[in-house]
């Protein structure tokens, strides 16, 4: 097992290129040399019944993993019976349109505190997620999608990372999406180390175990902040932003932790994904030079 790498979304160059739709997406990619691509339904779903066919059958031809993210404004954490209404249907909607692209992973954004006590909202959250869990049975998707929960940049959103660690022990087809740049973001600068990167390991561990460890989903990318949490997401060439990723590679080699990274940058995440996976290989390869030469 190895960690793969992709983008979210459609790089500029794609488009530069001459390339139109995302039924193109994952030949592209395989030849770009990646594993991985995530389809944004966050600012809605308009894709055809046909179309998610066709990219789901272009990503199994081409060996990309397959990940949806659902619209954003899916909000769990409110108290509004007509939001809550509609965010399970926008869900359903979403592992629906999935199931078609036979992507595995749906990523997940928890929502908003709003007007209620934290803790009211993470109830709602919580009741919201077993109704998630059903669902995904009445559909009969359960153990072949799982759903992601994200961890959020903003001090209004819910989704801190042991908001989603209580949240994936309600089942175990819940798996965390680790953000690390909303991490960063949310604690003003909080991974600067390998020392960082491992505490958020453990605490991923110690709540849901070395499988779920071994099989997370994650997203990257430099984040700008200010006292309110995430401002924007930036490319890796704006390395004013972090968080790095060098020592992630690194604690990932050494853990041997294969998680799915997307990539988030602005216009550059296919490039940036590549970018990832170079480091990512280049310690991987020092890892096992060094071991070769101790024996
Ligand atoms: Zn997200």
């Amino acid at each position: 097992m190895t960690v793969k790498f992709g983008p979210s979304g459609n790089s500029k160059s794609f488009y530069d290129e001459g390339y139109k739709t995302s039924v193109d997406m994952p030949k592209w990619l395989k030849q770009k040399g990646l594993d991985a691509y995530e389809y944004s339904f966050g600012r809605g779903i308009n894709i055809s019944i046909e179309t998610a066919e066709k990219i789901g059958n272009a990503a199994l031809e081409n060996d990309i993993l397959l990940s949806v993210h659902s619209p954003y404004y899916i909000n769990f954490g409110s108290s509004d019976i007509e939001i809550k209404e509609k965010s399970q249907e926008y869900l359903r909607k979403t592992l629906i349109l999935a199931d078609k692209m036979k992507a595995d992973r749906v990523v997940l954004h928890p929502g908003s505190v709003g007007k209620n006590s934290r803790q009211q909202a993470f109830e709602n959250l919580t009741l919201a997620m077993e109704n998630a869990v059903k669902m995904l049975k009445e559909l009969n998707l359960y153990g072949r999608i799982s759903i992601c929960p994200e961890t959020m940049g903003k001090k209004n959103q819910l989704g801190t990372l042991d908001e989603i660690l209580e949240i994936c022990q309600l089942d175990e087809t819940l798996i965390p999406t680790v953000d690390f740049g909303h991490i960063h973001a949310l604690g003003r600068g909080a991974i600067n180390s390998t020392e960082d990167y491992e505490f958020i390991f453990d605490r991923i561990e110690n709540a849901l175990g070395k499988y779920r460890l071994d099989n997370l989903h994650c997203h990257f990318s430099r984040i700008e902040f200010t006292e309110a949490g995430e401002k924007k997401h930036w490319t890796f060439n704006d390395t004013q932003y972090g968080p790095e990723f060098e020592p992630l590679a690194e604690v990932l080699v050494k853990r041997k932790i294969s998680p799915r990274i997307i990539c988030e940058s602005r216009e550059n995440m296919a490039e940036d994904s590549l970018q990832m996976k170079k480091i990512y290989i280049e310690y991987l390869t020092k890892l096992n030079y060094s071991l070769q030469s101790e024996q």
